[in-house]
């Protein structure tokens, strides 16, 4: 389903992602881990073009995604993204946020928009908090609404760039536990994380970056018990 081909990328002398081949398929779950600073999430932005690319290609449900122009905005809505902070418009209700993309972008009828909107927080369990602004709401719920705001624009796939770190722990669970029901539903997904549970768990395929390249990946169970380079070794004895 997204299919990056040789992709690079240097923020001036530092080459930031090297020759990157990754191939997603259709409803499968990849975390992507790496120590700070390895381009987890340079390769996030570069799949929804939020970040320009060097060298190389990166197609989505086997199209090319250009540089800029009204391509790129309809590919990019094919893109849910969620990132650490939560992004939601502040000076919108809960119901607003989900319904806006919808409304404008996919030209959704209202009420329809709405209908699907308190499916979709019913899903993240907010259903009740759609009245309110986000500053009312939990860190953990604010990201669910994030989620939900996602979902609402129907992506083919979601990328979640460490949706968890800026939460208090007790929050972390309640966000985790919406995504893994969203992986068990057949969401194709990328996931930056450093919550190895859910790695563990939810992953069909987890992806260990270092300096801007791939340097091994594997199914969760293999690469926890047996990482191949000494890079990867040396990582998870850090976290584990
Ligand atoms: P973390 O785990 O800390 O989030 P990461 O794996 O997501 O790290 P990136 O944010 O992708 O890493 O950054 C990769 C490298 O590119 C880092 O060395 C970072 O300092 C650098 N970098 C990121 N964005 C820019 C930018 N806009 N301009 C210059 N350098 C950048
Ligand atoms: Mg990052």
């Amino acid at each position: 389903l997204v299919v990056l081909k040789d992709v690079n990328k240097h923020f001036g002398d530092l080459h930031v992602l090297r020759d990157i081949n990754l191939t997603i398929h259709r409803g499968e779950v990849v975390v992507v881990i790496g120590p700070s600073g390895s381009g987890k999430s340079t390769l996030c932005r570069a799949i929804n073009r939020l970040e320009t690319i060097g060298s190389g290609t990166i197609s989505i449900d086997g199209k090319e995604l250009p540089e800029e122009g009204k391509d790129l905005a309809r590919l990019r809505s094919d893109v849910g993204m969620v990132f650490q902070s939560f992004n939601l418009f502040s000076h919108m209700t809960v119901l607003d946020n989900v319904t806006l993309g919808p409304i404008k972008v996919r030209k959704v009828p209202k009420a329809k928009a709405v209908e699907r909107a308190r499916e979709l927080l019913t899903r993240v369990g907010v259903e009740v908090q759609e009245k309110k602004m986000p500053a009312q709401m939990s860190g953990g719920q604010q990201q669910r609404v994030a989620i939900a705001r996602s979902l609402a624009m129907d992506p083919k796939v979601m990328l979640f760039d460490e949706p968890t770190s800026a939460l208090d722990p007790e929050m972390i669970n309640e966000v985790l536990d919406v995504m893994t029901s969203l992986a068990k539903s057949g969401m194709t997904m990328v996931v930056v994380t450093h919550e190895m549970g859910f790695a563990r768990r939810a992953a069909d395929r987890v992806v260990f970056m270092a300096d801007g390249e791939i340097v091994e990946q594997n199914t969760p169970e293999e690469f926890f018990t047996n990482p191949q380079s000494s890079r990867a070794q040396d990582f998870l004895s850090k976290i584990l």
